[in-house]
């Protein structure tokens, strides 16, 4: 199965996409942990993302076009695979279908801005290997340890205020409008965020008939 997970920064995609990528046994893909990855081991890709990801602007289409047609070659993938925050603009969804990539389902996760403005300050993510928290929803077993690596939870440097409100601007700009391009594409399906995480996953894999 093929899937993409869309919405808002902050919607849930990365913590949702880990559940799924368990409960169907396929990877996720993000392209914010692989830049995040790159960034940290100073990589020229790392270097060319950084300013633009800071800003909470996008990185441009021709940088993740590259990153994302190499991952997804790889062997874990080709059972199928989940990505989140991939695409963002209606260039990366050419891209992806112009490399003869379908789609089984693409969940769009329903939330406000409000929402999202009062859930970023509590996000706390694995700085090794990207796993996402929440301080009150989703919290680690042990504070400021992830549960899966042992790795140390930081706060994302574009999860202050004023960046994620730049990037909610992006986000309705060049990121909703693939709504409409996946589902003339008959494979959108909009999921209510819920008031758990476990009563959104359960609301993803009703929708996918799981
Ligand atoms: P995320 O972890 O998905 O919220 O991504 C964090 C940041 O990485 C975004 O604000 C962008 O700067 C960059 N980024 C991640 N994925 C993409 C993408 N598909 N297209 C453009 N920029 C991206």
């Amino acid at each position: 199965m093929n899937l993409i997970l869309l919405g808002a920064p902050g919607a849930g995609k990365g913590t949702q996409a880990e559940r799924l990528s368990k409960e169907l046994q396929i990877p996720t893909i993000s392209t914010g942990n692989i830049l995040r990855a790159a960034i940290k081991n100073g990589t020229p890709t790392g270097l060319k993302a950084k300013s633009f990801m800071d800003a909470g602007k996008l990185v441009p289409d021709e940088v993740i076009i590259g990153i994302i047609t190499e991952r997804l070659a790889e062997e874990d993938c080709k059972n199928g695979y989940i990505l989140d925050g991939v695409p963002r603009t209606i260039a990366q969804a050419e891209a992806l279908e112009q490399a003869g990539i379908q789609f089984d389902a693409v969940v769009s996760i329903e939330i406000s801005d409000e929402a999202i403005m009062q859930r970023m300050s509590g996000r706390r993510v694995c700085e090794d290997c990207g796993a996402s928290y929440h301080l009150v929803a989703v919290p680690p077993k042990q504070e400021g340890v992830c549960d899966n690596c042992g790795g140390k939870l930081v706060q994302r440097k574009d999860d202050a205020p004023e960046t994620v409100k730049a990037r909610l601007e992006v986000y309705h700009n060049e990121t909703e409008p693939l709504k409409d391009f996946y589902e003339s594409r008959g494979v959108l399906k909009p999921v209510e965020n819920a008031s758990s995480v476990e009563a959104t996953t359960r609301a993803i894999l009703r929708v996918l008939g799981r």
